[in-house]
């Protein structure tokens, strides 16, 4: 797809953010891997929300509460159309994608037994490595490692020499947020399959850019963050395959999750209530429906396509700049470029682009084991959105190049 055919200018117009200045420049937002930036369209529905028929959901019978009720449950019935959940109550709304795995986690301590094997990527965010070290600690299973290679691509043939009868679960992410990489889930899953292992798909980093089909892929669990797709924070999905929601147990307590209390028996709630205890985040699950609305309006395969140009564009330009490396060199990647200027600390490159209004992330990405794996303390990471221009790429460029001339 030709960069023009996706009207950027229009799109950008439904952002009121991108028209801000930062320190007297106008704003290159390129933290998209971070957090994503919110149309009108959405933060107009939240506004309805708050204007009109804001009430607490599924036990009021008054008119606003059913309101409210209703378009949540639509909501929930978008996210699953968007996926290709086969039912509604297989979307458990989380408060993000670490609720949502640090819920499948805490279920799994009563599928667990000592010396079971559990296994994680090399490529992953600290919220799909930490929840699974707490599990180990508690039910004495081993966790095991896929390793990556130098392009930051996992080691297939490792993955399956490591997989076996012991293996009882596999939590990979669809997309790195450090480097940009797709990983071969439709490969990871089967093969855990093949063992009797389930599998876990981080998809907080795929979801903005790939539509994922958890039929298709056959995945048991799926989970996502909405402020990453144009939605809000706080508010994010686990899918969960329906046979695996009903084997896990409750992750709170609480009003909502029951079907009946007493003290001396409780019992809990069908799906998908047994796994939201409490007063969820309604405005913030309507909102996630709209934004999902949004990004289908515009189309996943245009977005995909485009910001593949951008991502090619950038990798060219940046890699012109002498002393400039980029980690991370997959064959499948989506559009983040993490890269460093030899002698030149990360931190310093982003408070000089900072100045110049472009915003990246700099550290280590909540990925510290592919820090240590390439020796760095973090790297600086521009990360793009379909709302980003080629122009944008040039002033990151120029700015990067400022960067340097003044910490040389
Ligand atoms: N997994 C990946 C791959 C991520 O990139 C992130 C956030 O950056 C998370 C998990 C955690 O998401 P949240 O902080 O929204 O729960």
């Amino acid at each position: 797809m030709e960069l023009a055919m996706m009207d950027v200018l229009k799109i950008r117009k439904d952002f009121p953010i991108l028209q801000r200045e930062v320190n007297g420049k106008p704003l290159v937002y390129l933290d998209n891997a971070a957090t994503s930036q919110t149309p009108q369209q959405v933060i107009d529905v939240i506004v309805d929300y708050y204007s009109r028929y804001n009430a607490n959901i599924h036990r009021g019978v008054h008119t606003l509460s059913q309101e409210a009720t209703d378009v949540y449950e639509q909501s929930r019935q978008k996210i699953q159309q968007h996926f290709n959940a086969a039912h509604p109550y297989e979307i458990i709304f989380t408060s993000g994608t670490t609720h949502a795995i640090n819920l499948v986690a805490n279920g799994f301590a009563s599928l667990l037994n000592k010396g079971d094997e559990i296994m994680v990527s090399a490529l992953e965010h600290h919220s799909n490595i930490v929840p699974w070290q707490m599990l180990c600690e508690r039910t004495g299973a081993i966790l095991r490692v896929i390793p990556m290679d130098l392009n930051g691509e996992l080691m297939m043939e490792e993955y399956h020499k490591l997989l076996t009868n012991k293996t009882k679960l596999v939590f990979c992410n669809h997309v790195s947020n450090a480097l940009g990489t797709v990983n071969p889930i439709v490969e990871i899953i089967n093969a855990a399959h093949n063992v009797g292992a389930a599998v876990l798909i981080d998809g907080a980093q795929a979801a903005p850019h790939i539509k994922a089909d958890v039929q298709e892929l056959d995945v048991d669990f799926y989970v996502v963050s909405a402020h990453k797709l144009c939605g809000p924070t706080g508010v994010g999905m686990l899918y969960g395959k329906e046979e695996w929601l009903k084997k896990l147990p409750p992750y709170q307590g609480g009003g909502e999750m029951i079907a009946e209390v007493s003290f001396e028996k409780t019992t809990y709630a069908d799906l998908p209530h047994k796994f939201e205890a409490g007063t969820p985040n309604i405005c913030g699950g309507i909102a996630f429906g709209a934004a999902l609305d949004y990004m289908n309006g515009i189309g996943f395969e245009a977005i995909a396509a485009y910001e593949h140009e951008l991502l090619e564009y950038a990798t060219k330009q940046l890699l012109a700049i002498e002393g400039l490396k980029i980690y991370g060199e997959a064959k499948e990647k989506t559009a983040v470029i993490s890269f460093n200027i030899e002698g030149i600390h990360p931190y310093d490159i982003g408070a000089i682009l900072d100045k110049l209004g472009v915003a990246v992330r700099t550290g280590h990405h909540c990925a510290q084991p592919i820090m240590d794996f390439f020796k760095i303390p973090g790297t600086v990471r521009a990360s793009f959105s379909f709302y980003n221009t080629k122009e944008e790429v040039d002033v990151l460029v120029e700015s990067v190049k400022r960067a340097k001339a003044m910490l040389l």
